[in-house]
């Protein structure tokens, strides 16, 4: 069993329109998500499971291109038609826009872009040096 490691980073601002605390308020995260991919197999031409420059690619594209300096909402959160009218960028989730919600998203948007012969997936999401979700796919030994 092989596991390979990558991290990206990205801002973005969310608010939890549930939550009974601080996190009600519109406020920001310097994220950083740290994806482990595993596998049984080692392409025997090139010796890897996956070129690491490959795994960055498809987190820039699917996680980074995709959340970088955007408002995460909760969909039926009022503010997204109010941030709407204004045109300023927003990404909606079904639910509250939580470190657990953008690691399961993040989880099951990378799952299309690997090949079969990845076992499992490995998504954590840090909302601070300190705290993080995590989810995970298929096989995680
Ligand atoms: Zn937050």
């Amino acid at each position: 069993m092989y596991s390979l490691r990558a991290e990206v980073e990205f801002c973005a601002g969310h608010r939890l329109m549930k939550h009974p605390g601080k996190c009600h308020n519109l406020h920001g995260h310097n994220y950083r998500v740290v994806v482990t991919v595993h596998s049984d197999h080692v392409d025997p031409e090139t010796g890897m499971v996956m070129d690491f420059s490959t795994l960055k690619s498809i987190m820039k594209t699917m996680i980074v291109e995709q959340f970088d300096h955007m408002t995460v909402l909760n969909a039926a959160d009022p503010f997204v038609g109010v941030l709407e009218s204004m045109a300023v960028p927003i990404r909606t989730m079904t639910g509250e826009p939580t470190a657990e919600a953008m690691a399961k998203l993040f989880v099951e948007n990378l799952k299309t872009a690997f090949t079969a012969k990845i076992s499992g997936i490995k998504v954590e999401v840090w909302e601070t040096s300190a705290n993080a979700a995590t989810a995970f796919l298929g096989k995680c030994v």
